[in-house]
């Protein structure tokens, strides 16, 4: 039988395990989960306790009479979905839920102590998708970080970088399930990560200067990269490049107009002279090459928030980004 999330009756019973000797009594509206003991203990240590030798919960259980636990205090649809997941119930684990919805499944997998065995479900709704909040995208970020995954904590926080022009600050006031200090890490880090960004956004700019190739021979006679170096920053200009326009768009705004930017034109007194090497310019495929490499690259690393260090590469589970 397929097991609902919508509300249900409380005096129903959700069979997550048909003949589970164990009824948890979920949450203010007293929704009925039946589980399996055995299974439980296998995936989390708290359930390990709680129904080992020494507490009565864990005593006199059989399937013919499931004993009914009570635990008014939890989330039923959240502590129905990690039942799903640690009875391999696949069917009935969504494939996406909202940011608040899995920072709750992060809390309690936390404090059921089976973060390991939700953790391959955790990567689908870990994904920073549409989401664009910052707040949203907080909750998922805090998420990855209590569920120790590397590369979804990688991906939002580049998503935050990419798409975040104003402060993190407002992330302080959040109630994200974590210690102040470590939130106080992640928003030095995005700042941190977001400026090392800008810079490289300044820097892949001036070197699409030269994409048109330098004199290095005196058989040039047209002034070629003097001349096409000049029209590449009108370029610049024209396209609100210049290093003053970026404070006041998105990373990723910015590489946007890098990638739609034309090639730069030399005016119309200008003569190409004969010299072999001066024919073609390379300023599409560079900005592509560079802009690829840039989109490749990591957001904050999970492990220097754990160590209190900024980008010291020292047994990181991610590449950190050259400078
Ligand atoms: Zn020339
Ligand atoms: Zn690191």
């Amino acid at each position: 039988m397929a097991t609902q999330n919508s509300d249900i009756p409380s005096t129903s019973v959700v069979e997550i395990a048909t003949n589970g000797d164990v009824i948890l009594v979920v949450g203010p509206e007293e929704k009925r989960l039946q589980v399996c003991s055995s299974v439980l203990k296998n995936a989390s240590k708290y359930f390990k306790n709680m129904f080992g030798p020494h507490f009565s919960e864990g005593q006199d259980l059989t399937t013919s009479s499931p004993k009914e636990i009570p635990m008014p205090e939890d989330d039923a649809n959240v502590l129905e979905i990690i039942c799903n997941i640690i009875h391999l119930r696949n069917d009935d684990v969504p494939e996406a839920v909202s940011p608040t919805k899995a920072l709750g499944l992060a809390v309690a997998a936390d404090k059921f102590e089976c973060v390991v065995a939700v953790k391959h479900a955790s990567t689908l709704w870990l994904k920073p998708r549409e989401v664009q909040d910052i707040t949203e995208l907080g909750r998922l970020v805090a998420a990855a970080y209590i569920l120790d995954s590397t590369r979804a904590f990688s991906d939002i926080t580049l998503c935050m970088v990419l798409h975040h022009k104003d402060s993190y600050l407002s992330l302080a006031g959040e109630d994200l399930g974590l210690d102040e200090s470590v939130v106080w890490h992640v928003i030095y880090l995005l700042e941190e990560r977001r400026s090392q960004m800008h810079v490289a956004l300044q820097h892949m700019l001036l070197d699409g200067s030269t994409d048109a190739g330098s004199d290095y021979e005196p058989q040039c006679t047209c002034g070629w990269s003097g001349q096409h170096c000049l029209a590449y920053i009108g370029l610049l200009r024209t396209n609100n490049l210049w290093p003053s326009n970026m404070a006041d768009i998105t990373i990723s705004q910015v590489m946007e107009k890098i990638n739609v930017m034309g090639d730069p034109t030399l005016g119309n007194g200008w003569a190409q002279c004969g010299y072999r090497w001066h024919r073609t310019t390379e300023y599409g495929r560079m900005r592509k090459y560079r802009l690829d490499s840039m989109q490749r690259s990591n957001g904050v690393c999970i492990d220097c928030v754990r160590s209190r260090a900024t980008a010291t590469k020292r047994n990181c589970r991610i590449k950190h980004n050259s400078k």
